[in-house]
C-alpha cells in the first residue's frame, strides 16, 4: 500500500483540537438528548468518515437511541462532484414512522446529503434532520435542513477525526488542514 507522506518538514495545521471537538460533540449530544426525549431516534451514519464522530456523539447522548449505517459512492462527472450516487450498503432498520437523524462528517456541496435526504424521505420517516460535524457552507449547492452543526469550516481540504485523504489520516484525534502541496490530482 502506497503511503502518502507529507512533504519533509511539514506539519499538519490543526484546525480543531481534540479538546475542542470533545466539548462541541458533548454539546451536540446534549441538544439531541433534549430534542428527542422519549422518541427513540435512529441515528444514521454515513460510512466511513462519520464513524469517529458517531461513536463520540452517541456517548454524549443520554436518551435511548438506535444506530444504523449507510455507505454510498459518488462519482465525479466532467470534474464536477455528485454526478451519480450509488448505495453500497443500505439501512438494516426500517425508518418508516421513526425520527431519523443523518450523521455526516462534512457537508460540502451538500449533494451527498441531499441525495440521502431524498432517499430516506421516500421511506416515510416521522421526521428527518441532519447532524453534520463540519459544514462548509461556502460551497453549498443544495438547500439542506442542517439542524445540528459542529463547526463551520473554510474551503481547504480537511483530514482527521474520521476524515481521510486516500483512506489515511482517519485516526488523527484532531481535525487538520492537509497542505495543498501534498494533495495529488
Ligand atoms: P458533498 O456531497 O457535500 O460535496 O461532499 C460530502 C462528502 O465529501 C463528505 O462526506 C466527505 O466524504 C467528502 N469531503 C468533502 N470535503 C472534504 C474534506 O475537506 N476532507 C475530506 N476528507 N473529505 C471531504
Amino acid at each position: 500500500m502506497k503511503k502518502t507522506p507529507l512533504p519533509e518538514g511539514m506539519d499538519l495545521q490543526v484546525l480543531y483540537s481534540e479538546e475542542r471537538i470533545r466539548t462541541r460533540v458533548k454539546e451536540l449530544g446534549g441538544m439531541i438528548s433534549a430534542d428527542y426525549a422519549d422518541q427513540l431516534p435512529l441515528l444514521v451514519a454515513i460510512l466511513k468518515g462519520s464513524v469517529v464522530f458517531l461513536s463520540d456523539l452517541i456517548r454524549s447522548v443520554t436518551i435511548p437511541i438506535q444506530i444504523d449505517f449507510m455507505a454510498i459512492s459518488s462519482f465525479e462527472s466532467a470534474g464536477k462532484p455528485g454526478g451519480v450516487v450509488r448505495i453500497l450498503k443500505d439501512l438494516d432498520i426500517p425508518v418508516s414512522g421513526r425520527p431519523v437523524i443523518i450523521v455526516e462528517d462534512i457537508i460540502d456541496t451538500g449533494l451527498t446529503a441531499g441525495y440521502l435526504v431524498k432517499n430516506i424521505r421516500a421511506r416515510d420517516p416521522e421526521s428527518l434532520e441532519i447532524c453534520g460535524l463540519l459544514d462548509r457552507g461556502v460551497r453549498r449547492l443544495v438547500r439542506l435542513p442542517m439542524k445540528y452543526v459542529g463547526f463551520e469550516v473554510p474551503d481547504r481540504f480537511i483530514v482527521g477525526y474520521g476524515l481521510d485523504y486516500r483512506q489515511q489520516y482517519r485516526n488523527l484525534p484532531h481535525i487538520a488542514f492537509l497542505p495543498e502541496e501534498s494533495i495529488e490530482d
